[in-house]
């Protein structure tokens, strides 16, 4: 066995695969351009080596960089990962002419497998069946228009060269062939550089169910069994479950024959996936899966793999590699219980799906939850960076059934604090709760389907309300005691602040931006706690205590209910984490807030604890709607409050320089205002 192993890659499977290689005793080295100078893999590494700037193509995809930072490190072998050089037959001849041991297939390997038309011609003549359609080399479009007549609608076009989704169409109508065929063929041009695709049969009620093999150099395979990817957003997987549900043993058998004949037609060696499309339709059957391609690689998903067989597929990867054997037959290998997977993304489910980018302000996950494992690419306090795919992690629970483990994974999810970038969590915690997804009753447009109910609404509940508002005030409180602390120090540049007068008993009007809804909210104090009324509850008022420690962890009543809750500061605002959903409150100015209904009342009133710069109005003066009467400052801004009506002052209540509370009445006005 080789004594260090260079990683070239990042993220989550970079931390991953150091994880086994440090505990085989191995030295790891990383890689990393500008933007993961400070980044979680590299942390975890023993050394690590620039290899360029951010964008990928300057760095983790120069074969030149990563051999470079072989020689600098005296690397004795290479793990690609996922991604990035994994499927690049001329990164693992390099590696070979240099020397050094590539932790994967044989490069004709990669290379047989690398277009999808090949690979088809190939594994028919191997006798695994392939998914019909036309996949020779006419790139005519009257032609495979023809073709795809023959195959019958509707059909999926794909780039021969695709990968991750892209590059694909499906045409459920003649009459938008050529249209689609264009757009597929502009997509796979620019992200291929190969504009050629082929025309195959949309599989109806299609379940995508992919074989883990595993090979070693002399001439043996074995089926890990499968894994069921059928939860997918435009042909990319989201979540992935090992074994497949429903999956009968004789079915799982046939499959995995075919899997291992694949891999031993292209003289395969080390860690491979074999990707097959079934039909559903009448539930799994045995001679209705086709295949679709196989990815010559370590697996995002081979998690589940791992926990259902108790096996460590890099550690297997790794010894394959040093040339030893396989160390089980195929009636060795385990499958015990059931496995599922989440990909958590940096994306906004709202939007779209949209990607998000920004610092993680908080990643914590339950402790003492042994059937879970995550696979974090990222660390709380980090970046991620708009250079690199938007995963932040996975998180993998094992369960001796299949409810169990979607019924502990969604237990782990609701509990995990994950703010600053939007995220994916609550509604990868809503698909494990959905019933048709607990039932099993799956396939790859189960997502599209039950979309609606997957995205958390944009309404916003009353308890997170209340939840957030005791936040608020709580962190308003010890934000003032702190600018009093300072102030008491004698030559603190506070001392000549205002502080804020706390400990009011009138009600106080709080206006924020909470999930982008504009939301006004009456408070009052009461007790130990809040009386909250606005846009709650159909206008019941909500009765809220709460205390927050030092860490902003929110221990709160609300209405006779104990709750726990987070607070985390994001910019002017905060998000408050509470049973997996992240909500942004954003902090409305306060002196935005309208006064015009003072006048109704009869007074102008503080909207917030401040100090009088400027008193314009006089008693007795007739002031028009939108005069200004009073200039206050707080939170260090000056802000004039206007007569929300035509009045006539009655009496000036407050001088320049008082310090006055929320709600604290400025200025009357006369009675019957003109
Ligand atoms: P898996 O089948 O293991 O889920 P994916 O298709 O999701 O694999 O891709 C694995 C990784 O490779 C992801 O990080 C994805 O962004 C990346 N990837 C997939 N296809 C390509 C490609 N053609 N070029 C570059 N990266 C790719
Ligand atoms: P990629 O290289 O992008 O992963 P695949 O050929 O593996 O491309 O297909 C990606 C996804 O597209 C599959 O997981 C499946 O959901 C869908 N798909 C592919 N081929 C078919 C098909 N013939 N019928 C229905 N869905 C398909
Ligand atoms: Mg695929």
């Amino acid at each position: 066995m080789f004594k260090s192993l260079l990683i070239a890659n990042r993220g989550e499977i970079a931390v991953r695969i150091i994880r086994t290689a440090r505990r085989m005793g191995l030295k790891t080295i990383a890689v990393y351009s500008d933007a993961d100078a400070n980044a979680y893999h590299v942390a975890e590494a023993d050394e690590a080596y620039r290899i360029g700037p951010a964008p990928a193509a300057e760095s983790y995809l120069r074969v030149e960089a990563i051999l470079d930072a072989c020689a600098r490190s005296g690397a004795e072998a290479v793990h690609p990962g996922y991604g990035f050089l994994s499927e690049n037959a001329s990164f693992a001849e390099a590696c070979a002419k240099a020397g050094l041991v590539f932790v994967g297939p044989p490069a004709d390997a990669i290379r047989a497998m690398g277009l999808k038309d090949a690979a088809k011609v190939l594994m028919e003549k191997a006798g695994v069946p392939v998914v019909p359609g036309y996949h020779g080399d006419n790139q005519d479009a009257d032609f495979l228009s023809v073709q795809a007549e023959k195959i019958g609608y509707p059909v999926l076009i794909k780039a021969v060269a695709g990968g991750g989704g892209k590059g694909m169409r499906r045409v459920d109508e003649p009459a938008d062939f050529a249209k689609e065929l264009k757009s597929a063929q502009r997509e796979a041009g620019s992200a291929f550089g190969d504009e050629r695709v082929l025309v195959e049969k949309y599989v109806a009620r299609p379940r995508h169910i992919e074989i883990q093999v595993f090979a070693d150099s002399h001439g043996r395979a074995v089926s890990l069994h499968e894994r069921d990817c059928s939860l997918q957003r435009r042909h990319q997987k989201v979540i992935e479950e090992a074994p497949a549900p429903g999956m009968p043993p004789e079915m799982r058998k046939t499959m995995g024959e075919a899997a291992v004949a694949a891999a031993k037609a292209i003289g395969y060696s080390g860690a491979g996936t074999v990707e097959f499309i079934a039909d559903a339709s009448e539930g799994l059957k045995a001679d209705s899966f086709w295949f679709m391609e196989m990815n010559t690689r370590l697996q995002v998903e081979h998690p589940v793999t791992e926990a259902i067989t108790g096996l460590d597929l890099v550690e297997w990867q790794l010894r394959v590699a040093s040339g030893e054997h396989l160390p089980m037959t195929q009636s060795e290998v385990p499958l015990n219980g059931h496995a599922v997977e989440v990909r958590l993304y940096a994306e906004d489910p709202a939007k779209n799906f949209f990607p998000s980018t920004g610092r993680m302000l908080r990643l914590r996950a339950p402790s003492n939850m042994p059937h879970v494992r995550t696979d974090m690419g990222v660390r709380e306090g980090d970046e991620v960076s708009m250079f690199y795919d938007p995963m932040i992690g996975k998180i993998i629970a094992h369960g001796e059934t299949r409810l169990i483990a979607l019924r502990t994974l969604r237990g782990f999810l609701s509990r995990m604090e994950v703010a600053g970038p939007k995220t994916n969590l609550a509604f990868l915690a809503a698909v494990m709760g959905h019933d048709a997804f607990m039932a099993g009753d799956i396939d790859t447009g189960f997502i599209d389907r039950h979309l609606d109910a997957l995205v958390p609404g944009r309404c916003v509940g009353a308890r997170v309300l209340a939840l957030g508002v005791a936040g608020h005030l709580l962190q308003r409180k010890t934000d003032a005691e702190v600018a009093q602390q300072r102030r008491d120090e004698p030559h603190s540049p506070w001392a000549a602040n205002d502080s804020w007068v706390l400990g009011g008993h009138r009600s106080e009007v709080l206006k924020f931006t909470v999930a982008d809804e504009e939301v006004t909210l009456t408070v009052t104090p009461d007790g130990d706690g809040w009386r909250i009324a606005g846009a709650c509850a159909d206008g019941e008022e909500i009765v809220v205590s709460a205390v927050m420690d030092d860490d902003h962890a929110l221990t709160a009543t609300v209405d006779g209910v104990r709750l726990t809750a987070s607070c985390v500061q994001k910019g002017t605002g905060f998000i408050l984490l509470h049973e997996g959903a992240a909500t942004e409150f954003e902090i409305v100015d306060p002196m935005d807030v309208d006064v015009a209904s003072d006048a109704d009342t009869g007074a102008l009133k503080a909207p917030m604890p401040g100090k009088i710069i400027q008193v314009l109005a006089e008693s007795g003066a007739r002031v028009k709607k939108g005069a200004g009467l009073v200039v206050m400052e707080a939170m260090k801004m000056e802000q004039t409050l206007v007569a929300g009506v035509d009045s006539v002052v009655a009496d000036v209540r407050v001088a320049v320089g008082d310090q006055v509370e929320a709600g604290a009445v400025l200025v009357s006005f006369e009675e019957k205002a003109e």
